[in-house]
This record gives structure tokens, sequence and C-alpha cells, in this order.
């Protein structure tokens, strides 16, 4: 869905567990997984085997559009260690088309211009490690 790019943030590596190693796994080759429950329907982030909503066991991996929009964000003109370097940067919830919402860091833009409301895509962001993490930036609009 999206290839794999250099990042253009600091790209911490992903904690790896057996709940979500078929995510980071996709996320390498640039597609954005997350679960459905198959008792109530309901799409879950971030993925795990019980579902938060019904707590059934019954979930499956889904690939999710990538797509969503800005659901609250802030501008981090301040930081410490390795983000040092590069503020001001956005960090941000992205409540996807599937319904949940994301912490992530929006890319690719002006950060005065990012609105509540801003439709946003995924990118995914090389940690140089064989994992990508996966980002947001406004979408195109073609
Ligand atoms: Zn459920």
């Amino acid at each position: 869905m999206s290839d794999v790019r250099s990042p253009v943030l600091p790209t911490p590596q992903p904690v790896v567990n057996p709940d979500t190693e078929k995510f980071w796994k996709a996320a390498a080759e640039g597609t954005f997984l997350g679960k459905r429950c198959d008792d109530c329907g309901e799409a879950i982030w971030y993925p795990r085997p019980i579902c938060p909503f019904c707590h059934s066991m019954n979930t499956r991996w889904e690939a999710f559009t990538g797509r969503g929009v800005v659901y609250s964000y802030s501008v981090v003109h301040r930081a410490a260690g390795e983000w040092k370097g590069v503020t001001p940067y956005v960090l941000a919830y992205v409540e996807l088309e599937e319904g949940p919402r994301v912490m992530t860091n929006i890319v690719d833009c002006d950060v005065e211009q990012v609105r509540i409301g801003d439709a946003v895509e995924v990118v995914f962001e090389d940690t140089g490690n064989g994992s990508a993490l996966p980002r947001f930036r406004p979408a195109s609009t073609t």
C-alpha cells in the first residue's frame, strides 16, 4: 500500500512481542494492519488478542486503509535528546477510517498549518533495523 522510506523524525525501535509481531512485519513491507473483532465487529488498535470492547478472543488481522483524520494534535517546540534537533514537530492522535485513534506524528507538513479534521494518510519510516514506524502525512488530493 505504501513505500517504506527514510525517516524525517527519530525512529525508536518498536517493542515487538507475540501480539504485535505480525503488525511490525507488515509495517516493514508498507502495510498498515489492525485487528477486527468477529463478535462485535469493532476495529481494534493497537493490535491485541482480546477485544477491548467485548473481551472476545475471536479477533483477526485486517489491512486498514491507512487513512484517517487528525483528531487532536500539539506542536512540540521544545524536546530533549534526539528529538531536540527536529523541533517543531507535530504529535497527534489520528482517528483511523476504521475508528480507532492512533498516537503518532504528522510529517511532511507545515506544522503551523495542521488542523483538527485534516485528512491524513499513513507513511512508513524505516528504523534502520528491518522495521518501520507508521506516521501520517496530509492526504494527497489525487
Ligand atoms: Zn468485540
